[in-house]
Formats: C-alpha cells, sequence, structure tokens
C-alpha cells in the first residue's frame, strides 16, 4: 500500500520492497546503507577507491542524516539555504554533484517524512516519487501524516537491486525463513497493524479529506494569532515553526508557553 502511494512499479519483472522501522531514522539509514554498499561495489569493480562516500543533502535536512553520515562515515555534503527559501536548491545540488563527479547518473533518495503522506493525497500531479527513474528509495513516517501513534515508520525500494542481498539477513528462530533488514531486532507490531487500519478505515478520500483540513488550519485558523507567509507556509507545511518571521518569534514562544 505504501509502495503504490509512491507509485512504485509493482510489476512481474519491477518489483518494490520495503520494511517497516521505528521511524524515518532509521529507514533512512537502512536506505544510506544501501547506497554506500552498492556505491562500494560498483567503485569495487571499477578498481576505484571505495574508502569515501558522500551524499548531498540541504542543510534543512533531519538530524538523522547527520547521524547518519557520522555513525555510518559517509561525507555530508550540504547545499546552503538562502534567505526566503528554506529547502534544498536543486540546482545547487546538482552543481555540487556535477563539481566531483562529471555525470548525473546518481541514485536519489527522497526523504519524505511528513510529506509522503501528503503529496500523494494533495498534489497526486507532482512527481517527486518513483515516477522519476533516479529515485532509489523513499522514506515515510507512520507516526506523522500517516496518522499512528509514535514508533512506526516505511522505507520503500524501487526494485529488489536497490537493496544489496548482503544486507539482509535470513533467520529461522520461529520456524520459518524470516528475512531481516533492521537495526533493532524486536519490536511490537500494533504499529503496523495500527497503519493498516487507519489506511483502510480511512482510504484515500479520508486521507485526502485529514490532510486537506490540515491544510486549511495550518493556513487560516493560525493567522489572527501568527501572522505566517502563506507562500512559505504552502512550500514547508507542516514544518510551520519555519514560518514563523523573526519578528514574530516572541507571539511563538509565547503561544508555546501557552501551550504546554
Ligand atoms: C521527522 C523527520 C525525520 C525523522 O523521522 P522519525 O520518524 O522521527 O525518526 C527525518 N526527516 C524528516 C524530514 C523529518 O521530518
Amino acid at each position: 500500500m505504501v509502495a503504490h502511494l509512491f507509485n512504485a512499479l509493482l510489476g512481474e519483472t519491477d518489483m518494490a520492497v520495503g520494511v517497516g522501522t521505528v521511524g524515518s531514522s532509521e529507514a533512512i539509514t537502512l536506505a544510506g546503507l544501501a547506497f554506500k554498499r552498492i556505491w562500494q561495489y560498483k567503485r569495487r569493480a571499477e578498481d576505484k577507491p571505495f574508502d569515501k562516500p558522500n551524499i548531498v543533502t540541504g542543510a534543512n535536512v533531519q538530524v538523522c542524516w547527520e547521524k547518519f553520515a557520522r555513525y555510518f562515515e559517509v561525507e555530508l555534503k550540504e547545499v546552503k539555504l538562502r534567505e526566503g527559501y528554506y529547502v534544498m536548491d536543486p540546482e545547487q545540488a546538482v552543481e555540487m554533484v556535477l563539481r566531483t563527479l562529471y555525470v548525473l547518473d546518481i541514485p536519489i533518495h527522497v526523504d519524505a517524512a511528513s510529506g509522503g503522506f501528503i503529496a500523494p493525497f494533495l498534489y497526486p500531479e507532482l512527481e517527486w516519487d518513483f515516477r522519476l527513474p533516479q529515485v532509489k528509495s523513499i522514506d515515510v513516517s507512520g507516526h506523522k501524516y500517516g496518522l499512528v501513534y509514535a514508533g512506526i515508520g516505511w522505507v520503500v525500494w524501487r526494485n529488489k537491486e536497490d537493496l544489496p542481498d548482503e544486507l539482509i539477513f535470513h533467520i529461522n528462530y520461529l520456524g520459518a525463513d524470516q528475512p531481516t533488514f533492521t537495526l533493532n531486532f524486536s519490536k511490537s507490531s500494533s504499529q503496523v497493524i495500527a497503519q493498516y487500519y487507519q489506511l483502510i478505515r480511512l482510504g484515500h478520500e479520508g486521507y485526502r479529506n485529514v490532510m486537506e483540513q490540515g491544510v486549511v488550519l495550518a493556513t487560516t485558523k493560525t493567522k489572527p494569532k501568527i501572522s505566517v507567509n502563506k507562500s512559505i507556509l504552502k512550500k514547508e507545511f507542516p514544518t510551520m515553526s519555519k514560518a514563523v518571521a523573526n519578528q514574530e518569534k516572541e507571539i511563538y514562544s509565547k503561544l508555546l508557553k501557552r501551550l504546554s
């Protein structure tokens, strides 16, 4: 269902694969490891050094990307943000890649932790997912706009080949073959069931209604209290905090105090 949401190819030859995680942080770590391992295979086959991998991200990324880079020894190259533009500038990202590579045949991971449960319902025509051939993996947090309580994330790979076999362990502790690719071992299945329940209960239309209401609330109901720049908010929704301009910080902290 999650793979379908991201327009994965689920045919005879192309088969998306995925795994449930504790959240997007674990999902991103696993996707990063898959990238790293595939890159190492390729470099080794070309008889080139394979000890200095790097990834290009926006400087606005969540801390889990910095954790991944530091824990798993990958250089993080950040595209700086600029006034009025608080997401990664794709042109600058391409420039940064071309500075070392001269070709653009690189895999892309989309961190859709929040947006992965918004864009498919509100902006289905927006091509950000597996419709783009370079997109090899996508993560989403079920416990954000997936509407499940904390402890669930998802990562989907475009194809089986995008997830090296070497990273998958096969265990038989419970009597049958069980492939596993997660950082932890035991985990409650309640969130998986809750995600399944929500998807079935609400359906496409239900999720769309919820997300539409969210946009209405974020763009109109909050206006009398915090005046937000709507164009930023539209781009950044739901990371509302970023849309609060400097002079509004005071109102924002008052609001936070009242809420806490
Ligand atoms: C929340 C978030 C993460 C981390 O997700 P968790 O589910 O909290 O582990 C990663 N990236 C982005 C863009 C996020 O919003």
